[in-house]
């Protein structure tokens, strides 16, 4: 066969895995969203059942074979070429699942399949000890899998590499290093002005759902989300998931006293599907299809919530049409005391309603707590004192209840363990893209956002980020999109502006 020949076989061999993956998908966006509780079982097994076809598909002799033969052909292609990147990619999958006997993929789709509905229950109930003996079941298989994979330093890199290709505990640590001097100044100056330096109760009064949901979805539109390949539903823990570039669906959770969570959430959440659904129609059902990382993909989410939505020009745009949608509540607030009570700085338990200068600690948190657990270095029945002990010394806080402490977040029910710290990546990444969007476009984004204009920014990021997929892994990504590798500078400079003006700090560093 010809070089073109064994690559286009490959490719058709791997989508049909790829649809099942997003068959998968569907399952676990059901089971998030509409699954009686009592289908958690079934659920279970089909879920299971899947994973090993999948697994068997994805490493079989004659998936290995095809790659192999691919991969002989193509030693004379453009490096940059998208075929290139494909075999790159699709060596890198393979790899990585061959490394993981299938037992221990069936294992772990259950575990974390039930392990989610225990999460559920337990936060719910706010009884940890539901959640403990799942906890335990889901570090363990952690650790198998680490330990299959391999790693040089330390044993949660082999997790974290899975989220963010590259990046090591060692690179968070220095990430932290770099901004936590900076965050922890900034809360001890918005502290020292006492805690009525804002007043945020116009975010708390009681705002109709339907109106909620009707606004979300104008806004929603604006950003340039795509109904004809997309929905929005209800979610305990809001998500986007991507079924193929024709169907990103993403969640929403109202609160009817707390107008920001959905508000918020959903233009997070529409961050996440406009890269899913930019990527290059090229590679549909291809392995370069979806984000190249998480942490990519969670600057997209954050910029387009934090850079766009809770930026002054936004509010310019906006503020008049949600005075029109709640004129009791916010008829008499004005523009500025509202943006100043959306970007009010307070230690909070919740890290999904943290404001933008405390959200990273609740990150750092979380990081330590992983690394302690998967090194043994605390066991599970007393991971909920340390998170309190660590929620005390970061945040000033001493959670009432676990709900409101390590039952919080669903990410270790489902096995994501390794997954926090793309958010802080995410965060600092969003303001370092931010400002490259912003330059190419002769810094004319705010007066754009402030005329509802999301066109040149969407179309800038379409250009450089989305169309690209998995194409360019992240570091390679940011290099070639910012001419350099992710740097705190941007997100530090950003946020000393952005909060000194709020709170009036100018000249206090
Ligand atoms: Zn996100």
């Amino acid at each position: 066969m010809t070089q073109i020949e064994t690559v286009e076989t490959l490719k058709r061999r791997m989508a049909e895995t790829k649809a099942l993956k997003g068959a998968t998908d569907v399952l676990g966006w059901d089971q998030q969203t509409y699954m009686p509780t009592g289908g958690g079982g079934a659920r279970a097994d089909q879920i299971t059942a899947l994973s090993k076809v999948i697994h068997q598909m994805a490493t079989g002799r004659e998936t290995e074979n095809l790659l192999e033969a691919a991969e002989r052909d193509s030693k004379d292609l453009d490096p940059d070429s998208d075929d290139a990147a494909y075999l790159r990619v699709a060596r890198r999958d393979f790899n990585r699942a061959a490394k993981m006997p299938e037992e221990l993929v069936a294992r772990m789709a259950r575990i974390t399949t039930l392990g989610y509905e225990a999460w559920h229950e337990a936060r719910a109930a706010s009884d940890y000890g539901k959640f403990a003996p799942w906890l335990e079941q889901i570090l363990g298989l952690s650790r198998e899998v680490a330990e299959l994979r391999g790693y040089k330093e330390s044993i949660y890199d082999a997790l974290l590499d899975e989220y963010e290709p590259g990046m090591k505990a060692s690179d968070v640590q220095s990430m932290f290093q770099a901004i936590k001097p900076d965050l922890v100044g900034l809360v001890k100056a918005v502290a020292a002005l006492g805690p009525n330096a804002i007043d945020d109760s116009v975010l708390k009064r009681d705002f109709d759902e339907g109106r909620q949901e009707a606004f979300g979805k104008t806004v929603v539109s604006a950003l340039g989300f795509d109904w004809t390949r997309g929905r929005q539903d209800r979610a305990v823990h809001p998500f986007c998931t991507s079924f193929t570039r024709g169907d990103v669906r993403i969640t929403t959770r109202f609160e009817p006293n707390f107008l920001p969570a959905a508000l918020f959430g959903s233009m997070h959440e529409t961050g996440h599907a406009l890269y899913e659904q930019g990527v290059g129609t090229r590679f549909d059902g291809n392995v370069l299809g979806g984000g190249t990382s998480l942490g990519v993909h969670e600057s997209q989410s954050r910029l387009w919530e934090n850079l766009v939505g809770r930026s002054k020009p936004f509010w310019q745009a906006f503020y008049p049409d949600l005075q029109q949608a709640f004129p009791e509540q916010l008829g008499s607030v004005a523009p500025a005391d509202w943006y100043r009570a959306i970007n009010k700085v307070e230690p909070s338990l919740i890290r999904v309603e943290a404001d933008e200068v405390t959200y990273n600690l609740h990150i750092l948190l979380r990081f330590e707590m992983e690394v302690a657990l998967l090194e043994g270095k605390v066991s599970v029945g007393d991971a909920p004192a340390l998170w309190n002990a660590k929620t005390e010394e970061y945040l000033g806080l001493t959670p009432p209840d676990d709900a409101q402490g390590i039952l919080q977040d669903v990410h270790w029910s489902g096995g994501g363990i390794g997954y926090f710290p793309t958010y802080s990546v995410g965060n600092l990444l969003s303001v370092q893209l931010f400002e490259a969007a912003n330059e190419a476009l002769g810094g004319e984004v705010s007066a754009q956002i402030a005329r509802k204009e999301f066109g040149p920014l969407h179309d800038w990021l379409q250009e450089n980020i989305y169309q690209y997929g998995r194409k360019y892994d992240p570091r390679a990504l940011v290099q070639r999109v910012t001419g350099r590798p992710l740097d705190p500078a941007p997100y530090l400079r950003y946020l000393q502006a952005k909060f000194g003006d709020v709170y009036g700090l100018s000249g206090k560093g």
